[in-house]
């Protein structure tokens, strides 16, 4: 195998924003269990929707406000998008609250792209330790997502960027790779890769 990796040794998150709660729940039946959703309020009737399937851990992707931490505390097991030491604070009181651990990537702009969130690797080692003093928070990771390109190619300098800094903040996990380009994030070392059309096909409008 290319990446001389185990086919199994990156886990598969689901990406179902725009999916219905029913094909979601035809998923789980065929042995998806993690599932990522990009907007709060799409989220929140689904994951209402589908409390009662046990083991399903759900994935906060998309850019999170702090006005709406406690929100997504209640709703996700981990939040894959925490880009500030005020984010971090917000969730660590909510999860306090709600004596609950909540699983959290840290999301890194690596490409250093102006419009995008995520923090820049330079304030990334304050984040780090922010989370790793914060009692229900469980730093499971760095997620980037890397500019469009149609080339899956052009991936790979993120993820290996992305890959250094973990490996300087002694952190395992990687979320990185989507439907475009998840094979070359598995070839650079993603423990998580975060998939949607893929798995469902194009997406409609919600
Ligand atoms: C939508 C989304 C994905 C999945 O994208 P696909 O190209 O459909 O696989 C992955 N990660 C994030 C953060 C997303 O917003």
């Amino acid at each position: 195998m290319r990446a001389g990796r185990e086919p199994d040794a990156a886990k598969l998150v689901a990406v179902t924003k725009t999916v219905p709660a029913e094909v979601i729940w035809e998923a789980e039946d065929l042995g998806l269990r993690d599932f990522g959703e990009s907007y709060i309020q799409e989220a929140q009737g689904k994951v209402q929707a589908l409390k009662g399937l046990a083991g399903v851990r759900w994935h906060m992707l998309g850019h999170l406000q702090r006005n709406k931490a406690r929100l997504a505390v209640e709703l996700f097991d981990v939040i894959q998008s925490v880009d500030s030491v005020r984010l971090v604070e917000a969730l660590e009181r909510h999860a306090g609250d709600m004596g609950k651990v909540l699983g959290v990537y840290l999301q890194v702009n690596v490409s250093g792209e102006g419009q995008k969130s995520g923090i820049a690797p330079e304030g990334l080692g304050e984040l780090v330790q922010a989370v790793r003093s914060a009692g229900h928070l469980q730093l499971e990771g760095l997620m980037t997502i890397p500019p469009y390109d149609d080339d899956p190619d052009a991936s790979r300098v993120h993820f290996r960027a992305l890959k250094a800094l973990a490996e300087r903040y002694c952190i395992n996990g990687l979320s990185m790779g989507m439907s475009g380009d998840y094979e070359v994030a598995i070839e650079e070392g993603a423990t998580l890769v975060r998939v949607g059309t893929a798995i469902f096909g194009e997406r409609g409008t919600v």
